[in-house]
């Protein structure tokens, strides 16, 4: 019996492969160029750092960590999520003793033992950003019209953003009791009602439509909000509106990590059905104290780069995905001529011109075959009667037309040609 990929992951593969290479490095390119610095992390981290840092009452924690002890004896967890890696990785080095904010991008896998379905795996892609060591609603507004442009960027017109507020250490509390006395007087099941008593805000997030229908009239965190979370909230709605960044106000949005405080933020997809959040993200003023480390109020999201892909895909933008893998392919007849074109190839990828040849000793129509796959315009084509020319065909796949040009020529022609996307 043949292996298979674990239940809820999968393998990209060729020319898919490219493409999310190519939209990972889109949905960041925006805060690249917003100046924002690449850090890599561990993928696995000590446990206590989600423990901590994503909070005990959340799904993530309770049920979703991969979780394993190593040799030693220490509890180690895959990362579920990027933003408590990237402030332990903050505090460890002192970033947050120099110029504030810091200002990070990241890209990488995550671990989540969910329940596998389309859109929705155990083992996906994010990228982020995260900027700790301000508190500025210019700062959220920057971050939201940062994720936005990288959707925009990749061509995606039905990615809608939803915005809320999620009050601070004032009004949160006052909140939450209000919201725990409403809910207690709903009729929930036990295991509903526990979490009413651990994160009620959870409770909101509730899709099962018994819960939902209940839910008319409870009480929402943009009537408990203190004055100066108001007055926040209205500044970052303002620079957003200003900008021509449009959203949605959804009073009803949570997020399912418990360090979150005033901005609240997801992009949802149109095409994608249940899983439709293709990205979010927020304010986590107080995550850092919780690590341990001092008061560092931040801001950050992290967008699905999986979920992206079929969103791209259920917009029909990615119907070229047959594109060419190479622009030249070599095809030659004869030992002597083989090891010719391997270095006539070589010298190809070496004036930066993308190439493959034909390998495993085919003949002239199994390595014309070769030649088509690979998508390549050009074929370079020799025999052992160029060879001794010291000339090479070179054959235009797209009109079938052949000139000879002599091997001492033939890449400084192969750059003219592609250099210019109209030869
Ligand atoms: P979160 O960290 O849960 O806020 O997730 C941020 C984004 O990551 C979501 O909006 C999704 O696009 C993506 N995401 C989260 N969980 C999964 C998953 N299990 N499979 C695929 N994408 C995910």
């Amino acid at each position: 019996m043949s292996f298979q990929a674990p239940k809820g992951t999968f393998d990209w593969l060729p020319p898919k492969s490219e493409r999310i290479l190519a939209v990972r490095e889109a949905l960041v390119a925006p805060a690249r160029q917003a100046g924002y610095g690449y850090i890599e992390t561990p993928t696995f981290e000590d446990t206590e750092l989600f423990a901590r840092g994503v909070g005990e009452s959340t799904d993530i924690v309770s049920k979703e960590m991969y979780t394993f002890p190593d040799k030693a004896g220490r509890s180690l967890t895959l990362r579920p999520e990027g933003t408590a890696p990237v402030v332990r990785a903050v505090l460890q080095h002192g970033l947050h003793n120099g110029q504030l904010p810091v200002k990070l991008w990241y890209s990488g896998s995550q671990y989540r033992y969910e329940r596998a379905q389309k859109g929705r795996y155990r083992h996906f892609w994010q990228v982020g950003a995260e900027a700790l060591g301000a508190e500025d609603p210019a700062l959220d507004a920057e971050l939201i019209v940062l994720a936005a442009g990288g959707f925009a960027g990749l061509g995606l017109k039905k990615v809608t953003l939803l915005l809320n507020t999620l009050g601070d250490k004032v009004c949160r509390p006052v909140y939450r009791a209000a919201l725990q006395e409403f809910l207690r007087g709903l009729d929930l099941d036990e295991t509903t009602r526990q979490r009413i008593e651990i994160n009620p805000l959870r409770v909101l997030d509730d899709k099962r439509p018994e819960v939902q229908a209940q839910l008319e009239g409870v009480p929402l965190v943009v009537d408990h909000l203190c004055a100066a979370c108001k007055a926040y909230h209205e500044d970052v709605r303002a620079l957003l509106s200003a900008t021509g960044v449009a959203f949605t106000d959804d009073p009803r949005l949570v997020r399912g990590l418990d360090y979150y405080t005033r901005t609240t933020f997801e992009f949802v997809h149109g095409g994608l059905g249940s899983q439709s959040a293709v990205g979010g993200g927020g304010r986590y003023d107080g995550l850092s104290e919780m690590l341990g480390g001092p008061a560092l109020p931040s801001v950050g999201w992290a967008l699905g780069a999986d979920r992206t892909f079929l969103a791209m895909e259920a917009e029909g933008l990615l119907e070229d995905a047959a594109a060419s893998r190479v622009q030249v392919y070599g095809v030659a007849l004869g030992d002597d001529a083989r090891r010719r074109m391997f270095l006539l190839v070589d010298e190809v990828r070496r004036a930066g011109i993308s190439a493959d040849m034909s390998f495993g000793g085919k003949g002239l129509k199994g390595a014309m075959k070769g030649a088509d796959r690979s998508g390549a315009r050009f074929a370079l084509i020799l025999g052992e009667r160029d060879l001794a020319a010291q000339a090479v065909q070179l054959k235009d796949l797209t009109t079938a037309e052949q000139t000879e040009v002599p091997l001492a020529r033939v890449v400084d022609v192969l750059k003219g040609k592609c250099s210019d996307p109209h030869a």
